[in-house]
C-alpha cells in the first residue's frame, strides 16, 4: 500500500524539524573530513516543487519553511538550514524544497557514498533521474529500506549516518523502526541513526518514545516540536520528533538555541512547545 506522497507535505513543520537536525548531523560528519556513508531508508523524491502540484495546492510549506524563508536573526542552525534551501532557489523566490537526499548530496565530503531507498514507483523514478549523473557516489534502489539496511551494516568506511523517515501509513512502520534500530545497533554500534516520527493521536505514535528509550543506545538525543495543542479527536499531525542515536556532543547546545525559535515561528495556535532530552556520556 503506497498512497503516501511526500510532495503533499514538503517543507511543512515536520520537514523543518527533520531537516534542521539532519543538516547538523551531516555538517558534523563532514567536518571530520573523512568519507562516510549516508543511508536514507525512506528517501522520497529528493526534492520537490512548491510552486506547482500537490505542495502548491495544499500549501503546508507556508506554515513550515515559508515562516522562516525571509527571517533575519535566526539562530545558527535555522540560518544554516535556510541557506541550503536558498541554494536550491537562487532567484530568491521560494519555489523548490530540498528533500533529505538533496541535502545530503550537498554536504557529504568527497568519496562518501549515498545509499537511497524509495518504494513508490513515481518518486523512485524522480530520484533515479535526479542522481543519474552521479552514479559513482549515489546508489538509488526501489527496495524496502528496512530490509536493505541490514545488508549495509557495518559500513565499509566504518562511519555512517542513517536517516529513517518512514511515512507511517501502515501501523507496522512503528514496530519496524524500533526493530531496525535495535538490529542496526547490534551490527554497527557506533553509527549515527536519526529517526523521524509523527506526533498524532494514535496509540502506536504515543507508545513509540517509550520503545525508543528501551533501545540499548549508549548516547541519544530526543527533540520534539509541537506546533499546536494536541487535538481531542484524531485531528492530524500536531508535532513530530527526532530521535538520534550517537549524536554529536555539540547537538544539544545547537538545538537548545534553535527549538524555542522554531516553536515560536511555526506556532499554529497559542500552545506551541518543544522538549529536548539527551544522554551523551
Ligand atoms: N526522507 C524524505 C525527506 O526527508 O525528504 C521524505 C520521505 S517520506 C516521509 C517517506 C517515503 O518512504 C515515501 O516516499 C514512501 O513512498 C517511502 N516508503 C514507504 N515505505 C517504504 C519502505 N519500506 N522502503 C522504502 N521506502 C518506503
Amino acid at each position: 500500500m503506497l498512497g503516501y506522497r511526500h510532495a503533499y507535505h514538503a517543507g511543512n513543520h515536520a520537514d523543518v524539524l527533520k531537516h534542521v537536525v539532519l543538516v547538523q548531523l551531516l555538517d558534523y560528519m563532514a567536518s571530520r573530513g573523512k568519507p562516510f556513508w549516508y543511508i536514507d531508508t525512506h528517501c522520497g523524491a529528493g526534492a520537490y516543487r512548491l510552486d506547482d502540484g500537490p505542495a502548491a495546492r495544499h500549501g503546508e510549506y507556508r506554515e513550515g519553511i515559508g515562516r522562516l524563508w525571509d527571517c533575519a536573526d535566526l539562530p545558527p542552525a535555522l540560518a544554516r538550514y535556510v541557506e541550503l534551501v536558498r541554494q536550491l532557489n537562487p532567484d530568491d523566490d521560494l519555489r523548490r524544497y530540498p528533500g533529505s537526499a538533496w541535502l545530503a548530496a550537498s554536504i557529504v565530503v568527497p568519496e562518501s557514498r549515498l545509499w537511497l531507498y524509495e518504494l513508490h514507483p513515481a518518486d523512485f523514478a524522480t530520484l533515479e533521474t535526479r542522481f543519474a549523473g552521479d552514479r559513482d557516489r549515489v546508489r538509488v534502489y526501489q527496495e524496502d529500506g528496512f530490509a536493505a539496511l541490514r545488508g549495509l551494516l557495518p559500513p565499509a568506511p566504518r562511519r555512517a549516518l542513517v536517516l529513517m523517515d518512514p511515512s507511517y501509513e501502515v501501523a507496522d512502520d512503528y514496530a519496524r523502526v524500533t526493530e531496525a534500530l535495535g538490529d542496526s545497533l547490534r551490527r554497527f554500534a557506533t553509527g549515527t541513526y536519526a529517526l523521524w516520527y509523527p506526533m498524532l493521536r494514535r496509540r502506536e505514535a504515543d507508545r513509540l518514545p517509550r520503545q525508543l528509550a528501551a533501545l540499548d543506545a549508549r548516547a541519544w538525543l530526543h527533540a520534539r516540536l509541537t506546533v499546536r495543542r494536541r487535538p481531542m479527536d484524531d485531528g492530524g499531525l500536531y508535532g513530530s520528533g527526532m530521535y538520534v542515536i550517537n549524536p554529536p556532543y555539540t547537538l544539544p547546545g545547537i538545538l537548545d538555541a534553535a527549538l524555542p525559535a522554531l516553536a515560536r515561528r511555526l506556532a499554529q495556535d497559542d500552545s506551541p512547545g518543544f522538549t529536548l532530552d539527551f544522554e551523551i556520556p
